[in-house]
């Protein structure tokens, strides 16, 4: 999976132009799946522009309860049936908003209850890595994330992505060893903690066009989730493509 996050860019007709030409990168049967994460406002103008073709649309956040005096806040229940995926836990909800594990986890848990996929993202600052400590805080997010439901979702229902905070629009990349070595270590968690199969595990952090092809080429990662160089329709199209030459 090839997944943009738009984050808070574009106007509503920008948004509208960036998913056509999304659209017309994909055709149905594709062997990566592409998905657009557009700002909430923009959703259903998305949902018109990208038709019934094959790209998926996705929410970048979702809050935990179905209703209610939660101003500001936009429920599963009311994505489902029209949205495909959201996005919970991403570096700029945990860091800048002070989002916590157990909230991403309920989170997590709202999405699979109302039958959206949901991405979960982990990730370790800068100075959790230099402090030797990624692969715990990965396992602390992972395991907050799986606390929040009764049964762990079955495989496809979710993916994890990994993010390391210190690479996130920052254009640092994490190296393909280093992201490699991450989403290898989320696959066997997940698979040791749950008894099932992992989800696909995407990596996140200053994805570009050239940098795509030798982190996709990696074994244990399915694809990227993609911030700035979503926003560039020609930059993406090379990713998706990157993205397609290495799952043939
Ligand atoms: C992101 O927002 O998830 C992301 C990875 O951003 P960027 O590609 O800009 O680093």
């Amino acid at each position: 999976m090839v997944a943009g996050n738009w984050k808070m860019n574009t106007t509503v007709l920008e948004g509208i132009a960036l998913a056509r030409a999304v659209s017309e990168l994909c055709t149905p049967g594709m062997v990566v799946e592409v998905a657009v994460f557009p700002p909430f406002p923009h959703l259903w103008p998305v949902r018109g522009a990208l038709g019934v073709g094959p790209v998926l649309l996705g929410a970048q956040d979702v809050f935990w309860e179905d209703s209610g005096a939660y101003t500001g806040e936009v429920s599963a229940s009311m994505l489902a049936g029209w949205c495909d995926l959201v996005l919970v836990g991403h570096s700029e909800r945990r860091h800048l908003l002070g989002e916590t594990d157990a909230e991403t986890g309920r989170k997590f848990a709202a999405g699979l209850r109302h039958g959206l996929g949901v991405i979960v993202a982990v990730g370790e600052t800068g100075d959790e890595r230099d402090a030797g400590s990624t692969f715990t805080v990965i396992d602390r997010q992972l395991d907050a994330a799986l606390s929040a439901v009764d049964e762990p979702p079955p495989t496809g229902a979710w993916l994890v992505a990994y993010e390391p905070v210190w690479a996130i629009g920052t254009g640092r990349t994490a190296s393909p060893e280093q992201a490699d070595e991450v989403c290898a270590h989320i696959r066997d968690h997940v698979a040791e903690r749950t008894a099932a199969d992992a989800p696909r595990v995407l990596y996140g952090g200053s994805v570009s066009a050239d940098n795509a092809a030798e982190l996709f080429s990696r074994a244990s990662i399915d694809g990227g989730l993609i911030g700035g160089a979503s926003l560039r329709p020609d930059q993406f199209a090379r990713i998706v493509a990157a993205a397609a030459n290495a799952a043939r």
